[in-house]
This record gives C-alpha cells, structure tokens and sequence, in this order.
C-alpha cells in the first residue's frame, strides 16, 4: 500500500511536467445511447417516485417487503414471480431494491432487483397479478483515448494515469488487463518495458450506470518499446465477434508461444523493478526465467503441447514439462499444485492454465521458474524468433485496408495538449475551456 501512495504522490507532484497526458472523450456508439426522449419544455416532477430499500445485514428481500408495507398476498405473489430469475435467497448485502410507486399514491407499480452487476430482476404489477422479467442493467458505449508514457513501470503509468481520473481503478487495472492480452506473443511487461517507453491507446467500452466498465475492447493500440513502435490494431476477419490483432502490415501478432507463462498484472515485481528476479537459489548454471509471484497465482502453458511430466522432480519441485511442435520444450517449476486434467499424456492449448505457482523444491519464496528449449538446449524466451500467425487473407484485404486506417488515425486523438481538448469538445459538444486542463 505504501508503495502505492508513494508513487500516486510522485504522478501528482510531477504534475508540471507530467507526461502522462491523456485524453478521456465520449464517442457514442450509435446503436447503445439511452434516448432520453423530447425534453419537456417546463421542469416537471417525474410521474413516478422511486424509493431505495437496502438490503442489510441479515436481512432479507421479504423484509424489505415488509418495510414498503406491501400486502402479503402481494409479497406471495412477489417472490414466485422473482424466483422465475434469481433466488431471494441469495441477494447480497446492500443490494439497492429499487421500488416504484405513482407520485402522490401508496400503490406500488413496480419493484427492480439487482440479481448482479449486469441484470436485474423487473417486477411489475398488472391487472392480473406480478409478473418478473429479467434486465440487462443499461450500458453506454464511449471509446477512450489515453497515452502516456512509462516513468516507473507500467502498472503505475496506466492506473495512475490522471487521464482516466474518470475511470474507477480497478477498470484501470483491467486497462492494462487488455493491453497484456494484446501484446502477450510480442512482450513480457514485466522484464521488457523500460522507463521511457511509452504508448497510445483507443478502446472501447460498455459503461454501467455506476461508471464501472462491463467490458472493453483496445481498438488501436501502440507500445514504443526502447525506441521500436509496436502496433496492434483489431480486426475481425470472420465478422463474427472472434477477431485480434494485427500490425501495420497485416500481420496476425499471435504467435506460437506467448512471452509469458503468468497474466502480468499478477507478476509482484511489477511493484519494484529493482526486485525482478530476487528468489534466485538454484547452485546450478540458471537457465530459466523466475516470477515472482503470490502462491496460487494460475500458471499458463505458453503453447500448445503435450504434457511430458506432472509431478514431483528434485529441486524443481512441483513440474510440468510439455512437449510442444517443432522442437520445443517448456517446463513450470516449483507449482504449489496442478491444474485439474493435468496428467501426462493430455493435450494442452496455449494460455490453458496448468498449475498454481508455490515454492515446492529449491525455492526460498513463492514463485514461477519458467525453462523453453528447442531442440534440448535451454533459449531465451524473450530472444527466440517465433513465426507470425495468419496475415490477413486477400479476400480481406479491402475491408482491413479501410478499418485499420480508420483504427489507426483513433491514435492520434490519445495525444497530450490542445489538440485533445478539442476533439473533446468536438465529440460532446461542450465547451472546450470547461474542461479543466489536467493541472
Ligand atoms: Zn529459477
């Protein structure tokens, strides 16, 4: 937590000559705007009213049944038609029950609850008794644009990104969640990004009513990594919602092995750079890569394989080894456990998880010790040339032509200065001096 305070007090104290500068623009999707409708010329008090029942401790959705003073043979009624969609039992604590009633009358209309962060349950009154159905909580679709450029690491360049003030934190941190995944065949961001680097990105998301993030897709995307840009732009082939990335040259950025066997955000050493590889305690030559991360933390086979070895093996400990095509080899070192349908013999896809790091074998703290051979010598898995994937197919080369301009000029929004503030101003037509510059 200090760690955390410390360096959000650096990103402000270095506001003057902050460099992560971004921008936050609203683009609405056509198709997910709420339409509020003609506004009334003259303010009139809303037809219903809205009271706000929560849920407590111990609690329950008949007690708040009680509270409104709803009639028994309305609360029977009640509870089968919301049993239709979700257990009473099982409402969380502080669960908003939002109950609605005509202005000026006791009768209730209708009752909404949240069953969880994207549905609830509508319950509604008509001549024939109550009736439920079940609601996607409304969203908004709005792309941001932000950039920044990396001081300290990159955990703290995104999250701390005064740019996304907006954004509830932890949708920050799944920001860099995307960014990972894109980039997850060309980088490992917790030995590779260097202070210095930088990077532009334009995403798009589905907003809840609270603010909160439902899901997010990066739609342009570039990483300058020791002075060499990196481009991912999306791109959906089949048109059929399955699609990734590509570079300015459309070339597919899958690859046969991903950089790395663990999700970076659940690396700790992103925390201190200083500490990357602080666990080291084998006597032997080191010919892997070490992770330091929490006991638990799920392990991913890096390639599609075969499992070789599950089990106990001297000073690794805990291993998996997997036989991959083309040569290569990975092993996964001191596991607190194996994934489950893990025995040799099975087949395994890239990204599957495998096992759950620990500190089995010669390993004075949690982490992951990670090995790729080729041909039965040990190589770096940030220095081996893998081939691309699939470009994009003649038949699809139009189509990706126009998008991944269009995608590509979506970067130069993500810029710090003026120019952004524009676009702002031009996309929610607001004034552009009401938005506070980020000083
Ligand atoms: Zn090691």
């Amino acid at each position: 937590m200090d760690l955390l305070k410390e360096s959000y007090s650096r990103a402000f104290l270095g506001v003057g000559g902050l460099i992560a500068l971004a921008a936050f623009l609203f683009v609405p999707s056509l198709s997910e705007i709420p339409d509020a409708g003609e506004l009334e010329p003259l303010v009139a008090a809303s037809a219903e009213q809205t009271r706000v029942e929560i849920i407590g401790p111990g609690q329950t959705f008949g007690g708040v049944m009680n509270r409104v003073e709803l009639p028994a043979a309305d609360q029977q009624a009640i509870l089968l038609a919301f049993q239709e969609h979700a257990s009473p039992g099982r409402l969380r604590v502080g669960t908003e029950v939002n109950v609605r009633f005509l202005r000026g009358e006791n009768e209730i209309r209708g009752i909404d609850v949240p069953v969880n962060s994207d549905e609830l349950v509508r319950l509604e009154r008509d001549d024939f008794g109550w009736h439920s159905s079940l609601v996607q909580t409304p969203v908004w679709t709005d792309t941001v644009f932000v950039a920044g450029e990396i001081e300290r690491d990159l955990w703290s360049a995104v999250v701390l990104n005064a740019g996304l003030d907006e954004m509830p934190r932890g949708d920050r941190a799944r920001v860099i969640d995307l960014m990972d995944r894109v980039f997850q065949w060309q980088l490992d961001f917790s030995r590779q990004i260097r202070a210095g680097d930088s990077y532009r990105l334009a995403f798009e998301r589905e907003v809840r009513p609270d603010g909160s993030m439902r899901s997010g897709r990066i739609l342009a995307a570039e990483l300058v990594n020791r002075g060499a840009p990196l481009y991912a732009i999306w791109f959906d082939l089949h048109d059929d919602g399955t699609g990734g990335y590509y570079d300015l040259e459309g070339e597919s950025l899958r690859r046969a092995f991903l950089k790395a066997p663990l999700e970076f955000r659940r690396i700790s050493s992103r925390f201190n750079p200083n500490r990357m590889h602080p666990i080291h305690n084998e006597r032997r030559a080191h010919i892997g890569v070490d992770y330091a991360a929490a006991t638990g933390t799920p392990v991913m086979a890096t390639s599609d394989g075969t499992i070789q070895v599950r089990g106990v093996q001297g000073g690794y400990g805990n291993l998996v080894q997997i036989r991959h095509s083309n040569g290569y080899m990975t092993r996964y070192a001191h596991l607190n456990g194996f994934a489950s349908g893990i025995a040799v013999g099975s087949r395994v896809r890239q990204g599957d998880i495998i096992g759950y790091v620990g500190m089995t074998g010669t390993a004075t703290g949690p982490h992951l010790h990670y090995e790729l051979h080729k041909d039965g010598r040990p190589v770096d898995p940030l220095n081996v040339d893998i081939p691309a994937g699939d470009p994009i197919p003649p038949e699809a080369m139009d189509r990706w032509m126009n998008e991944s301009d269009f995608r590509f000029a979506l970067l130069n929004r993500a810029q710090s200065g003026p120019d952004l503030r524009m676009a702002r101003a031009m996309a929610s037509g607001e004034d552009a001096s009401a938005e506070g510059d980020t000083q």
